[in-house]
């Protein structure tokens, strides 16, 4: 008889990975906690909830990255976009979606499978044996993120992202910026010019503290607190306790030359640091924010050197379960202590609807794949999919790891192609033609096997 999957968590990540799982012959057993156990966020029992906005962002597969992992994920057949599309509403680029139906459709799917089966209630330890994934979100509940975090080791399981807004490399203006690590510390000349500077003036200072302080910001949501946040102070907040209190911390502009301006003391520094084995990506360090979205941009934009910036992500702090995949994960999703545990969806430090379900899509394959006898192996690289699952499980820095959405910053670069905002337009289609490519003939090279 073949072995069972049993799944922890029914929401987007655990319904995608048990449908590829069935329909690969897989019997599957979804363990979700609601409606018996709910979650500040969540409002229903039903599985694949939606528990904010309706959006799955952009479905553009050709300029966009997330409209790219949804066209990959509709090519393997995937029940969650199959579902969206069943209950699209109209938003322009957009992939909106009418929430309650959606959810119950995805669960009417599911339940209905021959192969899978619900079982109510909250899973508080790690099973011992079996073939188990768990994806339970960003809300896992307490019992069971304190039995992983036992495994793991406190320091690798976080209950915060305190995000720092990403930046694309070759939209940082370098004539304004420098490359060099406070004291030029390092061994290497790698290290010691491992962070990019940029230099700000006593008036851009003022300006920048008095932008921050004015800007619009959301607040955290009712519950979303409660015994958790560990005092990770947004910038805007760091502003509000003394107008020198950045220029003391995150901005402080001591053991730095500028390159450009030797002569020039700057006032203060905004430090940006490596966010990626590729180098394409850059992160500002110190910069978590709760500034709403657009109030971000422009305040960011202010910092010289990143008037053109592209952001691959902006900053947040949400309450958001996430492991430290990079150094816990093989590249099967495997915990590396405990392989018959994978992981999936935003525990893994991914972020979004999208994402969450396409880390779902593949933990699900590769699952029922092993319970048939073989590994599947990951995705390229070139592909959204591949691109994800690389950077969770090896490609981001581990030390600075935070939720991730994709973005072309994540994909290996095409080569001979001209870098900076005027070629972004045929940059984008390259990076979306040659992943179409290679996730097709993944795809084809690894067809489902059934049991
Ligand atoms: C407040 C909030 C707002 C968000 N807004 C957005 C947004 O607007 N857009 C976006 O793209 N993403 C948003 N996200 C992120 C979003 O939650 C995730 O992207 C997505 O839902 C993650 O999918 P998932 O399957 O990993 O987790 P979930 O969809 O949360 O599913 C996890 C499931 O596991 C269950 N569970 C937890 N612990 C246990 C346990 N011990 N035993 C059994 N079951 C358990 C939960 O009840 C839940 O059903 C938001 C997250 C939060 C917390």
């Amino acid at each position: 008889m073949t072995e069972t999957l049993h799944i922890i968590g029914g929401g987007l990540a655990g319904s995608e990975a048990a449908w590829q799982a069935a329909r690969m012959g897989i019997p599957v057993i979804i363990h979700e906690m609601r409606p018996h156990v709910g979650t500040f966020a969540h409002r229903t029992g039903d599985l694949a909830e939606m528990v904010c906005s309706n959006s799955f962002r952009s479905d553009d597969s050709e300029q966009n990255a997330v409209g790219l992992l949804h066209w990959e994920m509709r090519q393997a057949d995937g029940l969650i976009m199959a579902t969206a599309d069943r209950h699209r509403l109209p938003a322009g680029g957009a992939l909106a979606v009418d929430r309650d139906p959606f959810a119950q459709s995805v669960t009417r799917t599911l339940l209905d499978h021959p192969l899978i089966t619900l079982e109510t209630g909250e899973i508080t330890a790690l099973p011992d044996h079996g073939h188990w994934i768990i994806a339970t979100g960003p809300l896992t509940s307490s019992a069971l993120g304190a039995a992983i975090q036992a495994e793991t080791g406190a320091e690798r399981l976080a209950f915060f992202d305190a995000i720092a807004p990403i930046v694309y490399a070759d939209s940082i203006d370098m004539s304004v910026a420098w490359m060099q690590s406070r004291y030029d510390k390092g061994e290497t000349e790698a290290e010691q010019k491992a962070y990019l500077n940029c230099p700000m003036t006593r008036d851009q200072y003022e300006a920048f503290i008095d932008a921050l302080l004015a800007a619009d910001k959301t607040e955290f949501h009712e519950g979303e607190t409660a015994g958790y946040f560990d005092g990770c102070l947004p910038i805007e907040v760091m502003a509000e306790r003394g107008r020198e209190t950045l220029r003391h911390g995150p901005m402080k502009p001591v053991g730095l030359t500028n390159a450009h301006k030797p002569d020039e003391k700057p006032y203060a520094v905004v430090q940006l640091r490596r966010d990626n084995a590729l180098g394409t990506l850059y992160n500002i360090v110190g910069f978590q924010t709760k500034m709403k979205y657009g109030a971000q941009a422009s305040v960011f934009k202010m910092i010289p050197g990143l008037e053109d910036a592209s952001f691959a992500r902006l900053g947040g702090i949400h309450r958001n379960t996430f492991i430290n995949s990079p150094t816990l994960l093989d590249n099967q999703m495997r915990l590396r202590s405990k392989p018959h545990i994978r992981f999936a969806g935003q525990v893994t430090g991914v972020e979004g609807y999208v994402e969450s379900s396409a880390m779902g899509l593949l933990a699900g394959r590769m699952a029922a794949s092993a319970i048939l006898g073989h590994d599947l192996p990951p995705p390229p690289p070139t592909t959204a999919m591949g691109a994800l699952i690389t950077h969770i499980t090896g490609g981001a820095e581990a030390k600075t790891f935070q939720p991730m959405n994709v973005n072309f910053g994540l994909f290996p670069p095409v080569e001979g192609l001209k870098g900076g905002r005027r070629g972004r337009k045929d940059r984008y289609q390259a990076y979306t033609d040659r992943a179409k490519t290679d996730w097709r003939d993944w795809l084809a090279q690894y067809a489902l096997d059934a049991a």
